[in-house]
């Protein structure tokens, strides 16, 4: 059994095989294989061209999103960097005096007129290092100062060995009271970066802060900026400079607003933006554009995150991109057009080779045909010439012995002499018809028209036929003018033409039926009607009749006999005249033949 069935799966292997083998044998002697293969090499080519276009778009894409990404840090750096520069300034004011008042912190940022230049931050102030033994004598100090009677240092605790209280401040862009007295240390996100400042001695950056404003009811995201100050000037160690940090000057920012005043600047160069905190990575981020949220659930548009160092912090800023913005909508459909215009191409091309091919085919096999068509018809004339010689030489010799030239002929010689006679005429009159088919085939025939009169030659054809129409014994009506009707014909080929007309008539008849030949003439053209009551045509031949070869079945056409090129030959003959052969018939009743000629011939 399962030899059985491995023999069949092998039979049937084979067989895939062949078929396959036969299938890309049959395509590559196709006319399609050529189109297919051109098609195909345009489509690879547009394939490896969609391939790097599609690569340069993307080359394209990530040079304009690092080219707004680092614009955007920039612009970010450089805002917080001139912040930095105003509190290196109060450092300076710190250390170059013995005692710094409220006023003269005041006199200080007012000289760098920090609402005008500086209006992204809330405040900008100095918190001061005060160890918990001297509160009190910092308070009592503090309240001594204009303007600072309610001071006091909050929230106190007992725990607590120093404190940072916010001493000075000056208010950039709120309007609520400022919290003096408030101790920075107590809020654990500034306590951090308060001690990361003062341990290393570089300004740093908070994380992200939830700010309430004095009176207010709402939160803020905001953050700070803290530049350490030492009370005896820089310091090499971190023990030195835990020992010597005298406070902290500092500039608070309500993220909003910060982002707020630089978004001019960066709403240019990404669609929306949102910014995260180390701290705030899970949660709420530090900052977020309003359409942050509806833009990256967009499908199409290119979302980027990237890091920030900035003052001991690093702030990852997650930004999306449209790419309608990033690039022009040419350099974004170059890949699809290359697609398409290539697609395209290979159908084009494709098809014009097929159809210049087909075109090439065709015109070879009508090439082909015309030389079989030529070569038979020489055959065929060749051949005829061939037989009309001896068959001519019969009837001459035949004619002579009829007419006594060789003696006396007996009556029952006479008989079967005449018999001869008539198959060699009908023999040469079958040579003639193949003859004339030949030539009208190859179109060699050319008319050589003389005047003539009709009349006369439809008498003359009728004492031709006289013999045919005694032998059926038809009844014989001619209805011809007396006065002679003259075209320009070529008799010898009409003659052909009306000759088999009227000889079918009297063949297709039978015995003792009628036959009726009328000529008549209007203004314009000469007829030619031939009428009898013969077998007729049945409504489904009419068509195949004047069709080469084409002998109808009927009652009589086994006893009569012919070629079937008869009608054929007259239908062209007549043409060239310029005329016309019709038809009407009736089967069992008998048919009528119309042939109809111009009076102006066409010379
Ligand atoms: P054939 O040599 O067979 O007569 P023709 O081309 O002259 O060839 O005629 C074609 C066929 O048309 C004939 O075989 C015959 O069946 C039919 N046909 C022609 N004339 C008549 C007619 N007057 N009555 C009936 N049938 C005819």
């Amino acid at each position: 059994m399962q030899y059985a069935a491995h023999r069949d799966v092998k039979r049937y292997n084979t067989f895939m095989s062949y078929r396959i083998a036969r299938l890309v044998s049959t395509l590559y002697h196709s006319l399609y294989f050529p189109p297919m293969v051109i098609a195909g090499a345009i489509l690879i080519a547009t394939g490896v061209t969609w391939h790097a276009a599609n690569q340069s778009l993307q080359r394209d894409k990530q040079a304009a999103i690092n080219d707004r990404v680092s614009t955007t840090e920039r612009t970010i750096e450089d805002t917080l960097n001139s912040y930095e520069e105003i509190l290196q300034g109060g450092v300076g004011l710190l250390q170059g005096s013995d005692e710094v008042t409220a006023g003269d912190w005041a006199n200080f940022l007012t000289a760098y007129s920090i609402k005008t230049n500086y209006p992204s931050a809330q405040t900008i102030g100095f918190m001061k290092v005060v160890p918990a033994s001297q509160v009190d004598a910092f308070t009592a100090y503090m309240r001594s100062q204009p303007g600072f009677a309610d001071y006091t240092v909050h929230p106190l605790s007992s725990s607590a060995a120093e404190y940072a209280p916010l001493m000075y401040a000056q208010a950039v862009a709120i309007t609520s009271p400022i919290n003096f007295g408030l101790d920075g240390y107590s809020s654990e996100t500034r306590r951090q970066a308060m001690f990361t400042a003062r341990d290393t001695g570089h300004t740093t950056l908070t994380g992200s802060l939830t700010l309430q404003p004095l009176g207010d009811t709402k939160t803020y995201s905001g953050f700070s900026l803290f530049v350490p100050y030492y009370i005896t000037g820089p310091q090499q160690t971190v023990t030195a400079r835990r020992q010597n940090v005298g406070g902290y000057v500092y500039a608070s920012f309500r993220a909003d607003k910060f982002f707020g005043h630089t978004t001019a600047t960066l709403s240019r160069q990404a669609a929306a933006y949102q910014v995260r905190t180390e701290d705030t990575i899970q949660a709420k981020p530090l900052y977020s554009t309003d359409n942050y949220n509806a833009l990256d659930a967009k499908r199409g548009n290119i979302t980027v995150s990237h890091a920030l160092h900035l003052y001991g912090r690093d702030w990852h800023i997650d930004y999306i991109f449209q790419p309608s913005e990033l690039l022009s909508s040419v350099q974004l459909h170059r890949p699809t057009s290359v697609l398409i215009g290539g697609i395209f191409s290979a159908v084009l091309i494709g098809l014009i080779v097929l159809l210049l091919l087909k075109a090439r085919a065709h015109e070879l096999t009508v090439q082909k045909e015309r030389a079989v068509e030529l070569a038979k018809d020489e055959l065929l004339s060749l051949a005829s010439h061939q037989l009309r010689t001896p068959a001519t030489g019969v009837k001459q010799y035949l004619g002579m012995i009829l007419q006594g030239f060789a003696g006396h002929v007996s009556r029952e010689q006479m008989t079967l002499l005449g018999k001869a006679y008539a198959s060699n005429d009908r023999q040469l009159q079958i040579i003639n018809e193949i003859l004339h088919l030949a030539k009208i085939e190859s179109g060699r025939i050319v008319l050589a028209r003389t005047e003539t009169d009709l009349n006369a030659l439809v008498q003359d054809i009728l004492t031709e036929l006289q013999p045919d129409i005694t032998a059926a014994k038809h009844h014989f009506e001619t209805i011809i003018p007396k006065r002679p009707m003259i075209l320009t014909i070529d008799a010898h080929t009409l003659r052909m033409a009306i000759e088999n007309v009227i000889s079918n008539a009297i063949k297709y008849t039978h015995r003792g039926g009628s036959v009726t030949i009328k000529l008549y003439k209007t203004p314009t053209h000469a007829f030619i009607r031939v009428r009898d009551t013969g077998v007729g045509i049945q409504p489904q031949d009419l068509d195949k009749l004047f069709k080469q070869f084409s002998r109808l079945p009927n009652e009589m056409s086994l006893a009569v006999g012919g070629t079937g090129i008869g009608l054929y030959l007259a239908k062209h003959l007549v043409e060239l005249h310029g005329g016309t052969i019709t038809v009407k018939s009736a089967p069992g009743k008998g048919s009528t033949f119309t042939i109809v000629l111009p009076l102006d011939a066409p010379l």
